[in-house]
């Protein structure tokens, strides 16, 4: 039991790589994993919305409850809320980690440690997290933007980015070699401003320096479709097999009066330009987006503006979210001022939404069927051994047994309820 511990996870991709990055430094550092009874529980949590931190207290009344002995740990952005509010919740862990203490969680356990222990019995963490052998790589935190629905600047601070040296030298330290490399960022615009890198080097770098061969990025922020990024796209990217085509670009509105509502002060014109050119470039780019629906002051008519530009643009997948006003947040305060629509306009909105991403995606998936690619695996399912093509369409391979993580060269045959099928080519 000593010496032991069990991760669990919230929220984004972020929190998702700095979950893998804490596992390594606990494992580097003598702890191994035990799902039977560790001496501590660390959650990694989200705070993007009310929801996500009653989430966070449920799972913390469960292992209360599943193991009592254990040392409950919580990290990540409710943990930092609950601080900086003093909130009654702080009494419910042993151990609080705000994320600007986070890189000094190892630390923090070990004065709270009992003495070392042979804990040989204990599960490796290696498989835990590299079941696919994909591994989640934090380029860059914090934010500097302050949208006026997002808690997150408050809660991770101004940007910081990681030296590419330093992100290359990470990548290269995990053995096997990932099958799949995957970049995140808070916000991708702030990628190297503190350290004088840009995005470009960084995947030049990583494409260079690594032998990863399926490189992604969780996503590229609406500002980061700079010149630079477009033209090194037309240039080298569309070409690189190794790069995987998808981007996943958040605009959250396509109405330029909500989005002066939520601060994002971009210019819808010229991202849809970007967007388009990108097709253009790499027609087979998977393009996904998040999108807000019934924000503050949206009314039926803005919202029209922004079902017209998805509709329109080659964005094939959208992740539709309900805004849900966060305390601690400026849109808090909007609300005196703009209306907010009501919960049935809101899920009118949000299914009208979906049920465009849907005839999209699966209009985009159809256009797949005949090519022949690289695919990863990433599990077994019933229908056969489930896939990401080469754009991360998720697909399913047929008569062929594989390994999760393992590259196989396929034929798209078929597309169906949001699936392409392919078979070994
Ligand atoms: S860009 Fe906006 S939504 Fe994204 S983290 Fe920054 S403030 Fe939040």
């Amino acid at each position: 039991m000593k010496n032991t511990f069990q991760s669990f996870v919230f929220g984004c991709r972020v929190n998702e790589a700095e979950r893998i990055k804490m596992d390594k430094q606990l494992v580097e550092a003598g702890y191994s994993v035990d799902l039977a009874s560790p001496s501590f529980l660390i959650i990694n949590s989200c705070a993007i919305t009310g929801k996500a931190e009653r989430e966070a207290k449920q799972l913390i009344y469960q292992l209360r409850k599943k193991h009592p002995e254990s040392k409950i740990v919580l990290t990540g952005c409710s943990a930092t809320v609950w601080s900086k509010y003093n909130t009654a919740e702080t009494k419910l862990v042993d151990i609080l980690v705000p994320n600007d203490k986070k890189s000094n969680l190892v630390d923090l356990l070990s004065t709270n440690d009992e003495p070392l222990a042979d804990a040989s019995s204990a599960e490796a963490v290696g498989d835990k997290f590299r079941y696919s052998n994909r591994l989640l790589v934090k380029i860059q935190d914090g934010c500097h933007r302050f949208c006026t629905y997002c808690i997150v600047p408050y809660l991770r601070g101004l940007p910081q980015s990681q030296k590419i040296a330093d992100i290359v030298s990470y990548i290269n330290s995990f053995l096997p070699i990932p099958s799949e490399v995957i970049l995140n960022a808070i916000n991708t615009e702030s990628f190297g401003t503190d350290t004088g890198e840009t995005l470009v080097n960084l995947i030049k770098q990583v494409i260079k320096e690594t032998k990863v061969p399926r490189i992604a990025f969780g996503s590229i922020h609406p500002w980061s479709l700079t010149n630079e990024f477009i033209n090194y796209m037309r240039s080298t990217l569309a070409g690189e097999k190794r790069f995987v085509q998808f981007l996943h670009i958040p605009v959250q509105s396509g109405s330029p009066t909500v989005l002066k509502y939520m601060r994002r002060e971009y210019d819808i014109n010229k991202i849809e330009k970007s967007i388009n050119e990108i097709q253009k470039i790499q027609p087979n780019t998977l393009l996904a987006t998040d999108v807000i629906v019934g924000f503050l002051g949206e009314t039926e008519e803005l919202f029209e503006e922004t079902y017209s530009f998805l509709e329109r643009s080659p964005i094939s997948r959208l992740h539709v979210f309900r805004f849900s006003n966060r305390a601690h947040t400026a849109a808090f305060y909007l609300k005196k001022q703009l209306i907010e629509p009501s919960p049935q306009e809101k899920k009118k909105r949000s299914e009208r939404l979906i049920e465009l991403s849907r005839k999209k995606y699966q209009k985009f998936i159809e256009n797949q069927i005949g090519r022949t690619v690289q695919a990863l695996v990433i599990a077994k399912g019933k229908q056969g051994m489930k896939v990401l093509l080469d754009n991360q369409v998720e697909g399913i391979l047929i008569d062929k047994e594989c390994l999760p993580g393992d590259l196989v060269h396929v034929t798209i045959i078929a597309a169906k309820d949001g699936l392409v099928v392919c078979k070994e080519s």
